[in-house]
């Protein structure tokens, strides 16, 4: 089956081309403007683009309509279908979909976490419908995007204080670029590319492992005699059942709207990836939901199962969402492109020293944005990058950023060229080089035209991460701003700016190998934080600092951001409880009755031959029973013991220090056992068998 992309594209959407096709003329023009300016939306406006909608939904095969919103944390959206059924007539009934329909719904909010902002006693939620994202078909049920706050205003979703900090970042861009003589821009725009990193295994041997199920990642399981050492599965040819998954993931995706560009193998067995052409960041948040969303149900549809979860099998590599992120003005310029000669490139090299301020002094707020407890068994193992944030520049921008924080002056700063690169051989094209190597080991690196965040974790929402890195570089522009406006020799005043701040920042920019022991040492003695666990990072959530930023900047207020603090705390402890149960759930039902027979039927084979013949040598029996045993001891004391610390256990902290370490406790003797016991006894299937029997 193949399908081309430029038939199928949109068409579950009630995108501009639809509006255009259905819409009075003048109602299209007026969608439009509030798709770019936003603006009061009339109920008359609405009760006109409802029809049209509600009647395109239905030529669709749409029986229901939902409003979707992303609750803070939880990572699939959430939805609530509602039929077009209207009261009968006569014994008939229309189809009904009315502006306020469109408009506004109200959920409760008590049944989402909301850090103490509503209550099962003050419920009251709404949801508000996102002009600027579009409606669209998918399953028979005509979705509206929305955003989501509580009856008080605050927000309860990912998506408000984003689409605030695009605001924010907008403005302050603006105000930005004007210094350096851009009188044509009206907005700057915060782009971003989610790449998605998954793993595919059998949905059968998913079915067998109730800690996938339950967590989503394994909590037991030794090693197979084959991980990723010999680099043959990145970018290595796909399985045929995975290609036909991808290739739906990609149909379904299409027709929403959704340019996925690039999948591939990635490094571990069974991972892949897979990333859209970049869009403004509300969209992208929106798109990455569903890219979400769709990869788990046609996996399903496939005898599949996706795995999102930042680390589903212990000793091979663990899965994030690299985060590339651009701004751009609205008049085409990239604020990240360097040109073709960065060293004289003055606003350029102020945007880049505006990052370094921005990203240095909240570095933590972005490690906890980035992160969930999944994300703990990534950073800092010596794969994805590290719990300490630094920025990769690369070659040719880093040589500048040196120079100018060693004082070299401004107009003898070196500018490398980057030389096509020729491979010498004829029949072979001259390359046209990045003007940077790859990084992979940082955790924010320069690629060009973007930057990478590669911290994100696999499951969770970009919201938050964008959220941070919009109002960081806003408030970093409206700084350069207040003190650059109005200077007398504004040239000298810029260069003078960036010198201080670079200076003032260096300790930030990191080019070298990311994954080393030294950069640990080093990033001690620069102050750099180093925050292994998430629970230590989360308190950046209402830091002075952070409080301040997003208090003048309108994106959240202190309110919202101790709810943010309290949901994220309450997430981690409620995800390490239900790994503690499952493991000792697991450990009760499955291996140690698994391991006792299994003991037994050595014991037996040992009696049986020395009855036999009392001189054979039953030394191998003996030594198999004296270590499965023990084992076996082992794990029931171990099992008994993170029983009554997860009992005692209460806040996040608690579990980290205390309910982590009592599983791994539990985990050591399982595995173990795992490589003694015949496979025939074994409840469950192995690493072996779930990565690479897919
Ligand atoms: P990699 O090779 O790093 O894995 P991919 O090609 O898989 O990169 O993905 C790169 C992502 O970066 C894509 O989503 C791409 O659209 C996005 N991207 C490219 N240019 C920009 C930009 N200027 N701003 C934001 N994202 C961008
Ligand atoms: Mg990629």
């Amino acid at each position: 089956m193949s399908v081309n992309v430029a038939e199928v594209f949109g068409q579950d959407v009630f995108n501009e081309a639809v509006m255009k096709e259905r819409l009075p003329e003048v109602t299209y023009k007026q969608m439009l403007k509030l798709m770019e300016d936003g603006g009061e939306i009339t109920l008359e406006l609405a009760d006109i683009v409802a029809k049209a909608m509600k009647e395109w939904a239905i030529e669709k095969g749409a029986t229901h309509y939902t409003h979707i919103f992303q609750p803070y944390i939880v990572s699939i959206g959430a939805e609530k279908h509602d039929s077009f059924a209207d009261i009968p007539q006569g014994g008939k009934i229309e189809n009904s979909f009315s502006g306020k329909d469109l408009l506004m719904g109200e959920p409760d909010a008590s049944s989402f976490p909301s850090g103490g902002l509503r209550a099962t006693c003050s419920a009251r939620g709404y949801t508000a419908w996102d002009v600027g994202s579009p409606a669209y078909v998918k399953d028979g049920i005509l979705c509206i995007p929305t955003a989501f706050c509580s009856y008080t205003g605050d927000s309860l979703d990912t998506k408000t204080p984003l689409l605030k900090s695009v605001d924010a970042v907008s403005k302050a861009g603006v105000r930005f670029v004007r210094m350096f003589g851009n009188d044509k821009a009206k907005k700057v725009r915060s782009y971003v590319g989610p790449e998605q990193e998954y793993f595919i295994v059998s949905r059968e041997k998913y079915l067998e492992r109730p800690d996938l199920i339950y967590t989503g990642r394994t909590l037991f399981g030794a090693p197979a005699p084959k991980g990723q050492e010999m680099e043959d599965q990145y970018f290595g040819p796909l399985k045929t059942n995975v290609a036909d998954f991808m290739a739906d993931v990609d149909e379904q995706l299409w027709k929403l709207g959704i340019t996925v560009k690039t999948q591939h193998n990635e490094v571990a067995p069974a991972q892949h990836e897979i990333a859209p052409i970049f869009a403004p960041s509300d969209a992208a948040l929106d798109s990455n939901y569903l890219v979400m969303d769709v990869l788990k149900s046609t996996a399903t549809k496939h005898g599949l199962a996706c795995l999102l979860h930042e680390k589903p099998f212990a000793g091979v590599n663990g899965s994030g969402k690299h985060n590339n992120w651009s701004l751009g003005t609205d008049d085409g310029v990239n604020l990240f492109k360097p040109g073709k000669e960065p060293n004289k490139n003055l606003q350029f090299l102020c945007v880049l020293a505006c990052l370094m301020e921005a990203v240095k002094k909240h570095s933590l707020l972005l490690r906890a944005a980035a992160s969930n407890a999944g994300n703990d068994h990534r950073l800092g193992a010596n794969e994805a990058p590290p719990a300490i944030i630094s920025i990769y520049m690369g070659d040719q921008v880093g040589e500048i950023v040196d120079a100018i924080v060693n004082g070299v002056p401004f107009d003898e700063l070196p500018c490398s060229k980057v030389e096509p690169l020729d491979l010498g051989v004829s029949t072979l094209p001259v390359i046209p080089k990045d003007p940077t190597d790859r990084n992979r080991t940082s955790p924010f690196a320069f690629t060009g035209n973007r930057f990478e965040f590669r911290m994100v974790a696999s499951s969770v929402s970009i919201g938050d991460a964008n959220t941070v890195m919009n109002s960081m570089m806003a408030e970093a522009f409206n700084k350069a701003c207040d003190e650059l406006e109005g200077a007398e020799d504004f040239e000298k005043a810029a260069i003078d700016y960036i010198y201080k701040t670079m200076k003032e920042n260096k300790d930030i920019v990191f080019n070298g190998n990311g994954y080393s022991e030294e950069w640990v040492e080093e990033a001690a003695r620069r102050g750099l934080p180093n925050v292994k666990s998430v629970v230590d990072a989360i308190p950046a959530y209402v830091s002075d600092s952070t409080v301040e930023m997003f208090g003048k900047l309108g994106v959240m207020t202190e309110r919202e951001l101790e709810a943010r603090k309290e949901i994220k705390l309450d997430e981690y402890a409620g995800l390490i409880n239900i790994e503690a149960r499952t493991m000792i759930d697991m450990a009760a039902k499955l291996y140690i009755p698994a391991v006792i027979s299994f003991v037994n039927r050595v014991a037996s084979s040992m009696s049986t031959v020395k009855s036999a013949c009392p001189s054979a040598d039953t030394s191998a029996q003996e030594a198999i029973l004296m270590e499965s045993s023990a084992l076996l001891a082992e794990t029931q004391k171990a099992m008994e013991d993170l029983k009554k610390i997860t009992d005692e256990a209460e806040t996040a902290k608690d579990y980290h220090e205390k309910v982590l370490p009592a599983m791994e406790k539990l985990r050591t003797p399982v595995d173990k056992l795992e490589t003694i016991v015949d496979r025939e006894f074994w409840p469950v299937p192995t690493y072996g068998e779930l990565m690479f029997e897919v």
